[in-house]
């Protein structure tokens, strides 16, 4: 399939490693002039090398005005890819609330941070445009010692099906796409011990986990929701 992204420009945050790096590096083969924002230098600069073209942001992007900051001069953005998001895993009666904290703060707080600055733009330019919110089938299934994370994803989905209702009509179309277990830094922290493995992989009907993409690899199930502002209105 023929996809080209020629003349506009994307924006992809934690693009440093993982999901957000490839998709940074896919967009940018589609011809569409990305920035990514991370918080890593060195996966910044490697990046770089590997795609001379793709602009970097180091900021965290848990510190708001940090993320502000570094985020001003970004320039018009046509797709926006919310990608960054942390899992620190730990059993529900031993949850901390800088755990709870740091990870509504990456994975839902930035969220809606980075797309009202990406959004306002694209609302005052008139041009529309495109954001995706990288959740997860966490949002919808209850994981062992995922409360935090799973938590952030279900808020995740629900901030989308919000943005799409207030930005449609601005032409700003918004969706999630929610992966399964992809065998990334993420993926592993999760899913590398074999006993833990055994019930997710029986539930997914390919028998295997998603990885990130290599020459002659492809990625295993997916879904994608989409969500249409006007429906939203319609059902109240
Ligand atoms: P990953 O390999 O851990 O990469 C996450 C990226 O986000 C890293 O580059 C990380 O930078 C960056 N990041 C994290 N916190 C940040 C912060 N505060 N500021 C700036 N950048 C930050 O994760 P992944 O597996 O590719 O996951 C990508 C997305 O897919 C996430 O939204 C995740 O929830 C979702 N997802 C993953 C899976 C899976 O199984 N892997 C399944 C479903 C959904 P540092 O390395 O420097 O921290």
């Amino acid at each position: 399939m023929d996809i080209s992204f020629a003349g506009k420009r994307a924006l992809v945050t934690g693009a440093g490693k993982g999901i957000g790096r490839d998709t940074a590096l896919a967009l940018a083969r589609c011809g569409a002039k990305v920035t990514v924002v991370t918080r890593t230098q060195a996966d910044l600069n490697s990046l770089v090398q590997e795609c001379a073209s793709i602009t970097p942001v180091c900021v965290d992007l848990a510190d708001w005005g940090a993320t502000e900051a570094a985020l001003q001069d970004v320039g018009s953005i046509d797709l926006l890819v919310n990608n960054a998001a942390c899992a620190s895993l730990q059993p529900f009666l031993e949850v901390t609330p800088d755990q709870f904290d740091q990870s509504f703060n990456v994975n839902v707080k930035a969220v809606l941070h980075v797309s009202q600055i990406v959004a306002r733009g694209m609302k005052a330019r008139g041009s529309g445009g495109s954001i995706v919110n990288v959740s997860s089938q966490a949002s919808q299934c209850a994981l062992r010692d995922h409360t935090v994370y799973c938590a952030t994803k279900g808020a995740l989905d629900m901030l989308t099906k919000v943005m799409a209702l207030e930005l449609g009509p601005d032409q700003i179309r918004v969706n999630s796409v929610n992966p399964t277990v992809v065998m990334t830094d993420m993926g592993r922290l999760g899913w590398s011990d074999p006993e833990k493995a055994k019930t997710m992989l029986s539930r997914i009907p390919l028998g295997r986990f998603a990885d990130t993409w290599r020459e002659g690899s492809y990625c295993s199930a997916s879904s994608e929701t989409s969500y249409q502002g006007a429906e939203e209105e319609a059902d109240g």
